[in-house]
């Protein structure tokens, strides 16, 4: 007999071999049907391992996040013998498929193309094989059995795995039907558990991701424990797909990319550049009011500006290269810190001028691997709502309180709900990347946190996050599929004020050095327009909206009322276009919906006699006619308070 310790603390005996199958079984019925694999001693097994001596037992039902990741990996080996049975089995070479978020992939070799079409065949083949419901079983093999294997398979990339396991490493491999794999496991018991799944995409992956590798097929899937999830998973795609800034971008026209230009250099259209303008004059203004200095810097500097600071030791990698002139040498900035150093060296600084507080709408460059790059969101020219704070070591704790604040109130007003504070520490084994002064970054990174807690703002902490300079806390948003990303970061730096030797007189007479704040709160104007098409599936709020009011005559004969209509919306700074085009009305009306204009406002004859105008509201639908007044002073008020509608 064997004893077998449950989480609860339990104990029961059982005659030793008992599978952790059997086991669930002996307790319900109900476990036993749900449970996908257990955990002995805390080491994820399948279902049908024996238990051998006294041990501590887990069951896993598969409701479970470790379930569910079980369950999508078997979905994976699903995949991979359906490709075989209609491809053959020496014409697919296997690499690697994991779970990831939502869902699996598995990276394959093969000399046909897959098309969407295919992956509907395969879909088919799935489904055949789940229903033949093999039962998924495991053997350990050793190193030559599995080479021998492998080699007879013609498998290169799984030859290469092997090769690179370390020696003492238990090898398996999962069988089913005539499929088998090497694996790890654990997997479900058999393929007939799998209901619901569904194949995504197909893209080019390197093997072992290096480009000096051969491309391979990369298919994506997603499988759920009910068809209804899964539905529900597939209409979020498709809702998020249709948020997707880059369709919504080319659509209201908002920016673009050329070849010729340049990979990841937008352009900004002109109902983009009005977004950008709002968005620019509005922090700029908002800055100035809190104490901030604007200042102007060019995006060119020596490489010597960016040896002293560190960035061409620390961050080259992620710059242009540098350009060779008579008698210097040139880089794009791929930060605005070092010039805003400069000026703040340009002058002489007492312990009463702190804090000074220099900011700019900097454009930098930086070199995104061309993988990286989507969109707005990730680009290799960019503009950051940019600002350091020079301030003595006392002052830290109510500048820093002071950008939190302005993070609050920008993001209101931007309408963004959504967003979590992240402390990012550098990571300690990262030598490369961060600056290597120990104590530096373990007073900095305390401070840090010191600071947060004492202002009471909620945060998480993450390591490997820091810029190479200091800790930081960043603004984290989540995109529509998910993904999260920095917008606003602030961070603290000890470093920079040493190495450009800035300096401060204080009460006492002596030289002190200040300390640095960095900080972005709307990120780069590029990133900030990418999250609001996102956020507001392109409805934007009335404040922000690149046109802001639409003026249609329901013909032409009331032209002239029309343009009057607009010119006094225009002298009120409302952003207005009329559409005098000789087409019906609700033809007009259907573009300025797909436009996402906040008002429409449409005239005839009853308008024109009246000095009024009929107003439909996007998401209120018809408002009826009101008087010219009352409209421009309803569309004023909406823009000045900054309205989320
Ligand atoms: P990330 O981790 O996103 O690459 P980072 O840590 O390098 O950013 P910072 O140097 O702090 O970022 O830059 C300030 C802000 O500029 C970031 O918080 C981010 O919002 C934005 N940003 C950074 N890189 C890009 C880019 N390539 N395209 C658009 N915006 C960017
Ligand atoms: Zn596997
Ligand atoms: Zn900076």
């Amino acid at each position: 007999m064997v004893k077998v310790t449950f989480p609860d603390g339990a104990v029961r005996e059982y005659e030793q071999g008992t599978t952790i199958e059997d086991v669930a079984g002996s307790i319900s019925s109900g476990l036993k049907k749900n449970a996908v694999i257990g955990k002995i001693d805390g080491k994820a097994v399948d279902l049908n391992t024996p238990i051998m001596q006294d041990a501590a037992l887990e069951i896993i039902m598969l409701d479970s996040e470790s379930g569910l990741e079980v369950y999508r990996h078997s979905t994976a080996h699903l995949m991979a013998q359906a490709i075989k049975r209609i491809y053959g089995d020496k014409a697919v070479k296997l690499g690697i498929g994991p779970v990831i978020e939502d869902g699996f992939y598995y990276d394959i070799d093969l000399e046909t193309p897959l098309t969407p079409e295919d992956l509907t065949k395969i879909e088919k083949m799935m489904e055949k094989v789940a229903q033949e419901n093999f039962p998924i079983r495991r053997r350990e093999v050793s190193r030559e059995e599995a080479l021998r294997i492998f080699t007879e398979l013609e498998d290169p990339l799984k030859l290469e795995l092997i090769n690179d396991l370390p020696e003492d490493v238990v090898l398996t491999i999962y069988d089913q039907g005539e499929f088998f794999d090497l694996c790890r496991g654990p997997h479900l018991p058999s393929t007939g558990r799998i209901k619901a799944f569904k194949l995504l995409s197909v893209a080019g992956a390197y093997w072992r991701g290096d480009a000096k590798n051969k491309m391979l097929q990369r298919i994506y899937g997603t499988a759920f424990l009910k068809k209804a999830d899964l539905d529900e998973h597939l209409h979020l795609l498709e809702e998020a797909k249709k948020r997707d800034h880059r369709k919504l971008g080319r659509e209201l026209k908002m920016f673009t990319f050329s070849r010729e230009v340049g990979q990841g250099l937008p352009l900004w259209l002109p109902h983009g550049a009005k977004l950008r303008r709002t968005m620019e004059r509005y922090i700029v203004d908002l800055e100035e009011r809190l104490g901030y200095q604007h200042v102007y810097t060019p995006i060119l500097a020596s490489v010597e500006l960016y040896k002293t600071s560190g960035h061409w030791e620390h961050y080259q990698e992620d710059m242009f290269p540098k350009m060779v002139m008579d008698n210097e040498e040139l880089v794009l900035r791929p930060m605005n810190c070092p010039h805003h150093m400069m000026i703040y060296k340009s002058d002489m600084r007492s312990y009463r001028d702190l804090p000074v507080r220099v900011a700019e709408l900097g454009m930098m460059h930086r070199y995104e691997m061309s993988g990286a790059l989507t969109g707005l969101h990730r680009v290799r020219g960019m503009t950051l709502n940019d600002a350091h704070i020079f301030c003595r070591p006392d002052q830290i704790k109510e500048e820093f309180g002071r950008v939190i604040q302005l993070i609050r109130q920008v993001y209101d007003d931007f309408g963004i709900k959504e967003y979590r504070f992240r402390l990012s520490y550098r990571d300690p084994k990262d030598t490369e990347k961060y600056f290597p002064d120990d104590a530096m970054w373990e007073m900095s990174q305390r401070m840090l946190k010191e600071v947060v807690e004492e202002l009471q703002i909620p945060y998480y902490e993450a390591e490997g996050e820091a810029a190479f300079y200091g800790p930081k806390v960043d603004v984290q948003i989540k995109t529509v599929l998910k993904k999260e990303e920095t917008l606003g970061t602030v961070q603290l730096d000890f470093l920079l004020p040493e190495r450009f030797q800035l300096e401060y007189v204080g009460d006492d007479g002596q030289k002190h050095r200040p300390v640095v704040i960095h900080r972005g709160i709307i990120s780069t104007m590029e990133r900030m327009t990418a999250y609001l098409l996102e956020n507001f599936a392109g409805a934007l709020p009335t404040w922000l909206s690149p046109v802001q009011a639409k003026v249609i005559p329901v013909s032409t004969a009331f032209e002239a009322y029309a343009k009057e209509v607009a010119e006094k919306l225009q002298l009120a700074g409302v952003r207005v276009e009329s559409d005098l085009r000789n087409e019906k009305l609700g033809y007009k009306i259907r573009e300025a919906q797909l436009e996402k204009i906040p008002y429409m406002l449409v005239v005839g004859e009853n308008e024109m006699n009246s000095s009024s105008v009929s107003v439909r509201k996007r998401g209120a639908g018809d408002l009826g006619i009101q008087s010219l007044d009352s409209v421009v002073a309803m569309i004023e008020e909406a823009i000045r308070t900054k309205v989320i509608d």
